[in-house]
């Protein structure tokens, strides 16, 4: 299987056009659509359909639309119609055309509706929302019909009319499809087509409409509305297909597209559903929708993941109608992969731990020229300063250490990145017994070069003292302690998975003076750190955030051996 953007790894969906192309089906167009619902921002789930949608439109010479279910008022608005719009051109798609909304066709809809009252297909119904549930029946025995199922057409017509008037309360009648109130599908029991909303104010018709057209009855009209050729959506709507092929068979529109299912995205440690990730943000569990630990695609972007591996990962992980959980490893592996090659690097130092080198003379200053990545000229180079004061690492340093750990020891030599070789000579304490600073000495005839017979173990990085940005950086981890937090413990809801650890806030860290002009979500590695970028706020003191996109190596492979041992 292949992943990179040229050469997709085709699936089942792929197989189904392939064989209505061969059979000139829809005149040999595909249009394909994506239709969010703007109740919320778009998560890593979202990316998958919208890879799915827009990579098949794209490779079929096709289009692929955005439409806004926008048929529930109450929960959807301007902010969510906008982050979706600037999330799909981010994840580096565009719509064809124009954006399309759902309620662009509530009149058209109204006109539908009559036209199944007219043929007999739909009736306005008195029973309240209780009532319809226990006339619906169970999986196990048929419905009953409803007392008013058989009211004259002229009767339905007045009433459906009357609805849309505002002569009736919210609940007070609803318009229902007449199929069969015995189907083993109970999406077929004559289903609600249309509910009364009084005193909603809806993002596009503002108060124009009291009359709201369900979610089932509005998607397939819509699709066929546009010529949508293949409407693919997630499994839970295949006990839908029925419905969806009934209305389109029963109203007049210009085309019948064709449903087909593919299974969500589920991702360990994280949870996808938009009514969670609404929870974790109104309840302040994280920042906001694009906080870096939530798995939106506000967040992802937050935190540093190019929209190129974004992709990959949606087309690694493949289009089927089997269940899935995707461990993390694998969204990382395309995040390294990408951020290995893109990505330049930068020496950062996370746990300041101040280097003197005492035989460097003093005000002398080097800018050593230092490629920005070790396999790729083309990213070429920047100078770094080098002084008689560094920073390293706290835990590049050891008083005492066997063979194994190859950094700095007391009494030993390491090599500081880039530059010089220096000796530990002197370990200074505070009262407390911390060690506070390091005394050194460096060998001139280092520089950039390992002289034969010389045997140094490690290497190290640094910044100079004089030079360093300071800086806050953010470690981020798994958002969730439980690799299903849906499916925990009984009596346990996923809110009590929520990892205490999932932020780590380092402050005082000390950069190299050319991350001063990184960008805002740009990628960098910090050598032997792992891949950061600036975050878009400042620290209270005014420093630069940058967050960790990700580490260097894999640390969801242990935890995954921690949890099955
Ligand atoms: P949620 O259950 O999180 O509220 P939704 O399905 O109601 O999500 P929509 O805005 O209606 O959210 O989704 C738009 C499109 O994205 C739909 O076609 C839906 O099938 C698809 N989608 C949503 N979640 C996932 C997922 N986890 N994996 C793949 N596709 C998804
Ligand atoms: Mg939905």
């Amino acid at each position: 299987m292949t992943s990179s953007d040229d050469t997709r790894s085709s699936n089942f969906i792929r197989q189904v056009i392939d064989e209505d192309l061969a059979g000139n089906k829809n005149n040999g167009r595909v249009a394909t659509r994506f239709p969010p619902e703007p109740n919320g921002y778009l998560h890593i789930g979202h990316a998958k359909s919208i890879v799915l949608n827009f990579g098949i439109a794209q490779d079929y010479n096709g289009t692929c639309n955005l439409r806004f279910d926008d048929t529930n008022p109450h929960k959807e608005n301007d902010e969510f119609v906008e982050a979706i719009q600037k999330d799909v051109q981010w994840l580096g798609y565009q719509w064809h055309d124009k954006v399309y909304f759902a309620s662009n066709y509530f009149e058209a809809l109204y006109t539908f509706a009559l036209e199944l009252i007219d043929k007999g297909l739909a009736y306005v119904d008195d029973l309240n929302a209780e009532e319809i549930r226990e006339y619906r029946g169970t999986l196990k025995a048929a419905g009953k019909d409803s007392p008013h199922r058989q009211r004259s057409v002229e009767e339905n017509r007045d009433l459906f009319q009357r609805m849309r008037a505002g002569e009736f309360q919210d609940g007070e009648k609803v318009l229902r499809a007449k199929i069969d109130m015995a189907s083993p599908n109970m999406n077929l029991r004559d289903p609600t087509l249309y509910r009364i909303r009084h005193g909603v104010i809806h993002h596009q018709t503002g108060s124009e409409w009291c009359i709201y057209p369900m979610y089932d009855f509005t998607h397939p009209i819509s699709d066929a509305l546009e010529g949508i050729t293949h409407s693919i959506c997630t499994l839970e709507f295949a006990d839908h297909r029925p419905l969806y092929d009934w209305l389109l068979d029963n109203v007049s529109v210009p085309c019948h597209p064709q449903q087909i299912e593919f299974s969500r995205l589920n991702l360990q440690y994280t949870v996808m559903s938009k009514r969670k990730l609404t929870q974790l943000v109104d309840e302040g569990h994280v920042e906001g929708w694009d906080d870096p630990r939530m798995p939106s695609i506000a967040g992802l972007r937050r935190r540093g993941v190019p929209p190129a591996a974004l992709r990959d990962f949606c087309e690694r992980i493949g289009v089927t109608k089997s269940d899935n959980l995707v461990e993390m490893g694998v969204l990382e592996d395309c995040i390294r992969s990408d951020l290995n090659t893109n990505a330049p690097r930068r020496m950062a130092v996370l746990h300041p731990l101040k280097v003197v080198i005492e035989n460097y003379p003093e005000g002398l200053v080097e800018e050593l020229s230092v490629a920005n990545h070790p396999q790729d000229d083309s990213m070429g180079s920047r100078t770094v300063p080098f002084s008689r004061e560094v920073y390293i690492d706290v835990d590049d340093f050891r008083e005492e250490a066997n063979k194994k750990f190859k950094r700095l020891v007391a009494g030993q030599e390491v090599r500081l990145r880039n530059a010089y070789v220096i000796r530990c000579d002197e370990v200074i304490k505070n009262q407390q017994g911390d060690i506070i600073e390091l005394r050194c000495a460096y060998d001139p005839a280092t520089l950039g070069a390992n002289p034969e017979g010389r045997k140094v173990k490690g290497v190290i990085h640094w910044v100079s003292v004089a030079h360093a940005i300071n800086a806050e950086v953010r470690l981020y981890d798994r958002l969730f302690s439980h690799p299903s937090p849906d499916a925990g413990k009984e009596g346990r809801e996923y809110k009590d998975y929520l990892n205490p650890e999932s932020l780590r806030t380092l402050t005082h860290c000390k950069l190299e003076p050319a991350l001063r002009a990184a960008g805002v979500g740009e990628a960098i590695q910090f050598e032997r750190e792992g891949y950061f970028c600036l975050d878009s706020a400042s620290a209270a003191d005014g420093a630069p955030i940058f967050n960790r996109t990700v580490t260097l190596r894999d640390t969801w492979a242990k935890i995954e051996q921690e949890n099955n041992s």
